[in-house]
């Protein structure tokens, strides 16, 4: 017994001991189930008790409110660039690397060209001069000489040119590479939609455009009972059959999955009005579909999802109109779900 207390009064002692018992606490008070997302989310912000995630949970259960599971996914998205894949990281350093060992070997080629040039340039002139102080009438002598440094100089010239076609060839596919590399971090690879990174960038475009934007947020409807009982691979097709209802019904607008069960919707050029109309149009179309097994032909059920859509106010963020966007989906799942919610 008493070694027990020791070993108990010990550990709390230990800082690592201190913060994964905070970190409990903080599960427990929040009533935020122990899943890794939750646990990474309260690990961030308990160790880093004065950063900008920390500020943030501070204002929003300021006067006692508890955080919704919402809140930590919308927050969430402040410690994604800490956790970038490693094997997207490693890749992206050996395409760095490659294409710096590129110009590299560009530089040091065009440096031995430049070189080999000068050479002849000297070798040619030193036999000019020889043949205009020739004493030999037929000039014969001197004729093998420029021959013999002609030859040499092609040899050179094809063997530079054969170096210079692997190059380009090289540098061609580290180009295409780079643009794969670009594009991939750009699209999520389940429903090969662009991503929040994707979504995020075109934002910027179309506010600096200024042309109007609304900006819509879906979350699919009970979809961790899809998940519960059909397994999550059946899941992930649900998600893919949403992703293509509706990039097909928004065709012309940014259809980007943000993360999760959730997509969003950029619209441009259009008013509220229109983009809640096509909106509601995808709705109907995923929740009237007939959705059954692969495997077995028997039925999923009714998959819906609910929305909400914020114009863009002038000056406006991503993040701001997203947020209005969130509140007003969050409205509409208490409000019964399968249903838009506009602001
Ligand atoms: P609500 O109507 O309130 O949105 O309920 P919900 O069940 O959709 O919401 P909740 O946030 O409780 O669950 C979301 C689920 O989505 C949990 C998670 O496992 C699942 N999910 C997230 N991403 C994926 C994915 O890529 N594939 C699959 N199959 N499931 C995912
Ligand atoms: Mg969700
Ligand atoms: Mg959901």
């Amino acid at each position: 017994m008493a070694g027990a207390r020791a070993v108990r009064a010990a550990q709390g002692s230990d800082p690592s001991r201190r913060l994964y018992d905070r970190i409990g606490d903080f599960l427990v008070d929040q009533r935020l189930d122990a899943d890794p997302a939750n646990y990474a989310f309260a690990y961030h912000l308990l160790a880093n008790p004065n950063g900008p995630l920390a500020r943030a949970v501070t204002t929003l259960t300021d006067g006692g409110v508890r955080l919704t599971q919402r809140d930590i996914e919308t927050l969430g998205c402040e410690i994604q660039p800490g956790a970038v894949a490693k094997g997207a990281k490693e890749k992206a350093d050996g395409l760095v690397a490659r294409t710096q060992m590129q110009v590299e070997g560009f530089q040091d080629m065009v440096t031995a060209m430049r070189a080999e040039t000068e050479d002849f340039g000297r070798d040619l002139a030193a036999s000019a001069e020889a043949i205009s102080r020739s004493t030999d009438a037929s000039g014969a002598p001197m004729i093998d000489e420029v021959a013999r440094l002609t030859t040499a100089m092609l040899d050179r010239v094809r063997s530079a040119e054969t170096r210079l076609e692997s190059a380009t060839q090289e540098a061609s596919d580290l180009r295409r590479e780079l643009e794969e590399a670009r594009d991939n971090a750009r699209r999520d690879p389940l429903t090969d939609l662009p991503n929040r990174r994707a979504l995020e960038e075109a934002y910027k475009a179309q506010s600096a455009s200024g042309s109007p934007i609304c900006v819509a947020v879906c979350d699919v409807d009970h979809f961790k009972s899809v998940n519960d009982r059909f397994g999550h691979a059946v899941g992930d097709r649900v998600l893919k059959a949403i992703a293509e209802a509706l990039s097909h019904t928004c065709s012309g607008h940014l259809v980007a999955r943000y993360g999760g069960e959730e997509f969003a919707v950029l619209f441009a050029g259009v008013d509220l009005a229109r983009a809640r109309d096509i909106l509601d149009a995808a709705r109907v179309k995923v929740a009237t579909k007939r959705y059954r097994l692969r495997e077995s032909d028997a039925p999923l059920g009714e998959i819906t999802f609910s929305a909400g859509i914020s114009v863009a106010l002038p000056g406006d963020g991503l993040s701001t109109v997203f947020h209005r966007a969130d509140r007003l989906l969050y409205a509409a799942k208490t409000a019964g779900r399968n249903r838009l919610h506009i602001d």
